[in-house]
């Protein structure tokens, strides 16, 4: 392999295709090795619930775990392994937003070319290189610089993150500004924004910042002061007194459901009162592109909630977007620990979880009440099994109580 010139376009990779039987076979029984639980997959069989009486019930969401999208992924990049056994491989940033998969991942020998972990650069990436595209996607520019060198992609883009993308090109050919509602550091959103292409895009975060917007929309402002408050998420040449009047509203796939539906109906209320509501059609847009595992994953939670339980453990990587939403529900209707693995159960008396206020890990004290009680637990979509299962092993050894008394032997 020879390394491109500066600038040099090299002739298109050939397309491979790792989605063989054989190597799909093989794959398959790894990422199970890795990552199943019989315990789970029992507790599931009989209702979501496991309890030891008079000592602790544990609840699990109906819907919990490995979205769709995040298999998809971790299969692909576990392909990518077997088909190119003895090639460089390298990935953008991670494969998911969870710290063991991650780990596994580095393992397999794949470095990392961006993010916290990375240990290689895009420069250093040669001709026929293989680079893993993980389930957020990657932003046009890094592509085509990737492209450029004649990197062979595994592409593991989600589908319905790919269906925001044509949500915000579509916004951007009619000339409608994108307002993306999501994390404007996020890989997801930051891969949607540069989809916009020439067009615009402004992301907005929270109620209290689609709000200042609106009022900006409404009563204009100082210019300079809105594009200081929204430094690093908005495009090249965003100008909030033109690029306001027609606006699209897009959202990241992981967000809050109830979160942005009310930045949808605040902007289109917004729009119709400054334009009128028999022209809102012509300022405002919106397309609902929260996924459907996240989608299930809330709905799920949010059945969970309605029954009487003393906490909530959700699990998952802190950087998970998704997760984090989660543990945002469970915050707003009772104690709620946002854990990453079952070691965060230090003992009885001690959990250290993520405070998402603090955006840091903290120690909590007595969090595990006396007596008998009710723990519901759920997981984010980057969150294994086998996690949950140390989890719940972890919690019932805290009561002092083997699992396999409550769930049988096969536990
Ligand atoms: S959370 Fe949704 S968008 Fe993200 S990988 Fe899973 S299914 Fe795809």
């Amino acid at each position: 392999m020879v390394d491109a010139a500066p600038g040099a376009l090299q002739p298109p990779a050939p397309k491979i295709n790792l989605r063989r039987p054989d190597v799909m076979e093989a794959v398959q029984a790894q990422v199970l090795s890795h990552y199943r639980s019989g315990l789970v997959d029992r507790i599931r069989t009989q209702g979501q619930v496991g309890s030891a009486d008079g000592l602790l019930t544990i609840k699990l969401a109906k819907e919990f775990g490995f979205c769709y999208g995040v298999e998809r992924a971790i299969d692909l990049a576990y392909a990518a392994r077997k088909v190119f056994p003895n090639q460089p491989i390298y990935i953008l940033g991670e494969i998911i937003h969870n710290p063991e998969v991650n780990d596994q991942i580095r393992a397999m020998g794949i470095k990392s070319i961006s993010g916290k972990e990375k240990n290689a650069d895009v420069e250093d990436l040669k001709q026929g290189d293989v680079v893993i595209i993980p389930a957020f996607g990657t932003e046009v520019a890094t592509r085509a610089r990737l492209e450029q060198k004649g990197c062979i992609f595994v592409d593991t883009t989600c589908g319905d993150v790919m269906s925001v993308w044509k949500r915000v090109r579509q916004y951007s050919r009619d000339q409608v500004t994108s307002i993306i509602h999501g994390k404007a550091w996020h890989e997801e959103t930051k891969a949607t924004s540069s989809q916009t292409g020439s067009g615009h895009y402004l992301v907005v975060l929270t109620l209290a910042e689609t709000d200042y917007v609106c009022d900006y929309i409404l009563k204009g402002g100082s210019k300079e002061a809105f594009l200081e408050k929204f430094r690093g998420a908005y495009s090249n040449g965003f100008d909030p007194d033109i690029h306001l009047h027609a606006i699209g509203v897009a959202n990241q796939t992981t967000m809050l459901r109830g979160e942005t539906e009310e930045v949808q109906r605040r902007l289109k209320q917004a729009m119709a009162e400054k334009y009128g509501v028999a022209n809102v059609k012509e300022h405002f847009r919106f397309f609902d592109t929260i996924c459907g595992a996240t989608q299930d994953r809330q709905d799920a939670l949010e059945k969970l909630l309605a029954n009487p339980l003393d906490l909530l453990l959700v699990i998952g990587g802190y950087n998970s977007s998704n997760t984090s939403h989660l543990a945002e529900m469970g915050e707003a209707k009772l104690p709620t620990f946002f854990i990453k693995n079952a070691a965060k159960l230090v003992s009885n008396r001690q959990i250290i979880h993520y405070n998402l206020h603090q955006q840091q890990e903290v120690t909590s004290e007595n969090w595990l009440p006396q007596g008998r009680i009710s723990v519901g637990i759920t997981a984010g979509a980057s969150c294994p099994n086998n996690l949950i299962e140390d989890t719940i092993r972890r919690l019932f050894a805290l009561r002092g109580v083997e699992v396999s008394e409550v769930l049988g032997e096969l536990a």
